[in-house]
């Protein structure tokens, strides 16, 4: 039977579900307790649970939907992970170690409809969305992996940057913030945690006005229209003209600066003028540029990765500009570049 994942209730959730059927108000806070501080992965581990109230979890819910299909690990430290969702699709899981902490990188859809021309993820349609069950209990499976290594590792930040367009699977992903968020499981600061999205303007205003503090990250990757439909077509039906006033109007509401990726394309995006376009298209709005080596797909093949030269001259012309920018460094290229290319590359050796 596919039962649903008990990780896709918020606590508000499980409280209400359990104070509908007749169970005290602390119930869900200990059932909470055993999910995502004692992190036991059956029910009848709840040691201190009352009987009738674990045989109805039992009966409702699962603890355990997804199963690994394999883990790499990279000399890095980075561990990718490909687990088989109950209908056996397949989703790709990142564990990325950094100075500042570990963080997971997430998938929230099977596929992605936005079909980006340099990108492994939108090769594949859509299939459907992630539950928040199905997200939260990814980040879980990596801290059961860090458990089981032994050296009291946390899961410390998370960026939702795997397959799929999260703002596409709103309510789910805002459901999974709210899960990991919350301060009596994981405990996952909002300020530790990135939505990257392709730019889906109406949803960046929904998102802005929830407040939630997270910090957002647009996948820009050109600095006008005419490039950036060339390489995302998303851009015809929401050019820069919508995606700009939404990007003020979130660091506007969160009072935060807003981080812009952009993906180094040799000769297609990364000459000098683009970077000085660029840095004219930011003005002096609150942002940081993040320029992101390009991870070469096999059947993206117009596609090159830039070459130094041209990536610190790109990045010098936006810091004459007052750009604040980086270069982001690189995790687990041994073991299978970006998100979604482990994925695509299982699913043509099963064809
Ligand atoms: N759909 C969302 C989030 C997932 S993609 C989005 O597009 O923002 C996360 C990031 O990886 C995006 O910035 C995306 O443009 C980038 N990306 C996709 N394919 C890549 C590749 N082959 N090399 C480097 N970055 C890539
Ligand atoms: Fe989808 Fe993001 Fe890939 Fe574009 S870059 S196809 S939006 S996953």
């Amino acid at each position: 039977m596919n039962l649903e994942s008990i990780y896709g209730l918020t606590s508000e959730q499980l409280t209400t579900w359990l104070l509908e059927r007749g169970h005290k108000k602390g119930r869900a806070a200990q059932v909470w307790d055993w999910l995502y501080r004692k992190r036991v992965t059956d029910f009848s581990e709840m040691k201190d649970v009352n009987k009738d109230c674990l045989q109805l979890l039992q009966e409702h819910f699962s603890i355990q939907t997804l199963t690994e299909h394999t883990k790499q690990e990279s000399a890095d430290g980075t561990v990718k992970f490909l687990f088989n969702l109950k209908d056996g699709s397949l989703i790709e899981t990142v564990l990325m170690r950094h100075k500042y902490g570990l963080s997971v990188c997430v998938t929230t859809q099977v596929g992605c409809n936005i079909g980006c021309s340099f990108c492994a993820s939108g090769l594949l349609k859509k299939d459907r969305d992630l539950s928040s069950g199905e997200i939260v209990e990814q980040i879980m499976k990596v801290q059961l992996h860090l458990d089981q290594v032994g050296q009291g590792e946390k899961v410390s930040h998370i960026v939702i940057m795997g397959i799929g367009e999260p703002f596409d699977n709103f309510k789910n992903m805002v459901d999974f913030l709210e899960i990991v968020k919350d301060q009596k499981g994981l405990e996952i600061g909002p300020r530790h945690i990135t939505v990257s999205t392709s730019g889906l303007a109406e949803k960046i205003y929904e998102f802005a006005d929830l407040k939630l503090q997270v910090n957002l990250a647009i996948s820009l990757h050109a600095p006008n229209d005419e490039l950036r439909t060339r390489i995302m077509k998303i851009n015809r039906a929401i050019p820069l003209s919508k995606l700009m006033p939404a990007i003020d109007y979130y660091i506007e509401k969160s009072n935060r600066r807003i981080t812009l990726e952009y993906i180094l394309l040799k000769d297609v995006n990364d000459q000098k003028e683009h970077a000085q376009e660029l840095a004219e298209l930011i003005g002096g709005r609150r942002a940081y540029v993040n320029l992101i080596p390009y991870n070469p797909v096999d059947e993206h093949s117009q596609y090159q990765r830039s070459d130094e030269q041209s990536v610190l001259a790109f990045y010098d012309v936006l810091k004459k500009n007052g750009i604040n920018c980086g270069i982001r460094i690189e995790h687990g290229t041994d073991i299978d570049a970006a998100c979604g290319q482990l994925r695509s590359k299982q699913i043509k050796q099963a064809k």
